[in-house]
């Protein structure tokens, strides 16, 4: 292994070189200076959803491998490829019957976006090209997905280069909910920001919308609030707007349904998973498509007008065929569930006194706590100082591995930690985990850290 600059690789801070991993199994990770983690958010961006290590999913890939390696779409299918395809949409929201595969979460929404205004050229509406997305979001990193994204730090140095979305703000029930308005009055008034930025735009104009159900890595965890979701499909039909949900990080399970949205009783028309599909053990994205859309697409020009080289790639497809039969055969949206209430009642008891704790939240195996510096006013602490990075660096000293962020609040200010274990996590490392996590907290210095205004 080379050192510091020897290094060819272009790190995430280039001329620094990171740690390297050299085995993992289940929740543990471990490293080349001798350290041993407890893996806490799959893989480190809610990826590992089978934790680390999978004989089913390994020998499903060899086997694949040997058989066909690879061979372009616009020649053949492959046998995963269609019975991955199969097993996604038996049991996925109405109305969705295809899939599209690619390689990432990215690509995911990519073609989801290209989807949409393809059929509404299909459909003769030549208009409707503009897409409506939600402040404090994120879609992915290519130029495209970025454009529907409201992260401001992911977005800013790229803003000359992005095409122009429509946003409204996001549904944050922790800080967006008025003092006196019930939570399902909350979650109405939000959806009907979505109303208004259609009107203003004209609906002829708008192609879709596009939301993650439970936003993960801008906010930490943040659930759509009660009827939220069925509002914003009512809105989208009432104007012919598609719907776009992105179960990237919050799907396949982890919620503890395989389909987020199928807890809010919410159907889209296009909806994107990547991540838990392929469980970290290959590179693999997917769109769900609706009826109308293949419809449109068939009565039309008869062709998908988006491809990739490694679209529906058969080791990728195997690898990710053997997750989901893995998922369904231990039954691990439901272990979600059960573990999520265990890991969330544990935060709960060992946190709920914490002078720096606003929010414990989230849905199954996908929960977020809010650092504040004040609990009653729920101001932020100074972004100066970047405590989600220093808890990150303590919970790394303390053996755990966390995927906290920062800007929850604006973009700019607030600090959150989001959770999100292999679904495999048993009561015993639950337990360690809430236990690491405490220490870590006690670790930081909260009182020189500031307050930011709100
Ligand atoms: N959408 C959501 C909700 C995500 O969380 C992510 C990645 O974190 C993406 C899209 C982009 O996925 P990828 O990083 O695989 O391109």
């Amino acid at each position: 292994m080379p050192t510091n600059n020897a290094s060819r690789v272009l790190h995430r801070k280039p001329g620094s070189m990171p740690e390297a991993v050299i085995r993992a199994s289940g929740l543990r990770v471990w490293t080349g200076d001798g350290r041993e983690y407890l893996d806490a958010v799959s893989g480190g961006a809610a990826v590992s959803c089978l934790g680390h290590g999978n004989c089913e999913v390994e020998d499903a890939i060899r086997r694949q491998l040997a058989e066909v390696s690879f061979y372009h779409t616009s020649f053949f299918t492959s046998e995963p490829a269609e019975r991955l395809a199969e097993a996604l949409i038996d049991g996925a929201p109405q109305g969705l019957s295809r899939v599209l595969f690619c390689s990432g979460g990215s690509e995911a929404v990519e073609a989801a976006l290209k989807l949409a205004r393809q059929y509404w050229v299909e459909r003769g509406e030549l208009s409707r090209s503009r897409i409506i997305s939600r402040r404090q979001s994120y879609h992915g990193a290519t130029l495209g997905a970025l454009s529907v994204g409201g992260n401001v730090k992911r977005r800013e140095i790229y803003a000359p280069m992005l095409f122009e979305a429509h946003f409204i703000g996001p549904c944050y029930e922790y800080r967006l909910r008025e003092a006196g308005e019930t939570s399902e009055d909350y979650g109405r008034r939000a959806a009907a920001e979505l109303e208004t930025a259609i009107l203003e735009l004209g609906p002829e104009n708008v192609a879709a919308f596009i939301c993650e159900p439970v936003v993960g890595a801008t906010l930490g965890a943040v659930p759509a609030a009660p009827g939220y979701l069925r509002a914003i499909r009512e809105i989208c039909d009432r104007y012919g707007v598609l719907l776009i949900l992105d179960e990237i990080m919050c799907g396949i399970g982890r919620t503890g349904w395989r389909y987020a949205c199928a807890q809010d009783g919410v159907s889209p028309d296009l909806l994107t998973v990547a991540k838990g599909l392929g469980g970290g053990f290959q590179p693999i994205g997917a769109v769900l498509v609706g009826d109308r859309i293949e419809m449109a697409l068939m009565e039309g020009s008869g062709e998908l007008k988006h491809g990739f080289t490694y679209m529906a790639h058969p080791a990728a497809c195997a690898a990710g065929l053997a997750v989901q039969c893995y998922l369904r055969d231990h039954d691990l949206p439901a272990a979600a569930r059960s573990r999520g209430d265990e890991l969330r009642a544990a935060l709960s008891d060992a946190l709920r006194e914490h002078p720096h704790v606003g929010e414990i939240r989230g849905r199954g195996l996908f929960l977020g706590i809010e650092l504040v510096s004040d609990r009653e006013s729920k101001a932020p602490f100074d972004p100066r100082h970047r405590v989600f990075a220093r808890f990150k660096q303590a919970a790394m000293e303390r053996g755990l591995l966390t995927y906290p962020g920062g800007g929850c609040v604006d973009g700019e200010r607030g600090d959150h930690v989001l959770l999100a274990p292999a679904l495999t996590i048993t009561s015993q490392e639950v337990a360690e985990l809430v236990e690491r996590l405490c220490l870590a907290l006690g670790d930081l210095p909260f009182a020189q850290f500031g307050r930011a205004r709100i």
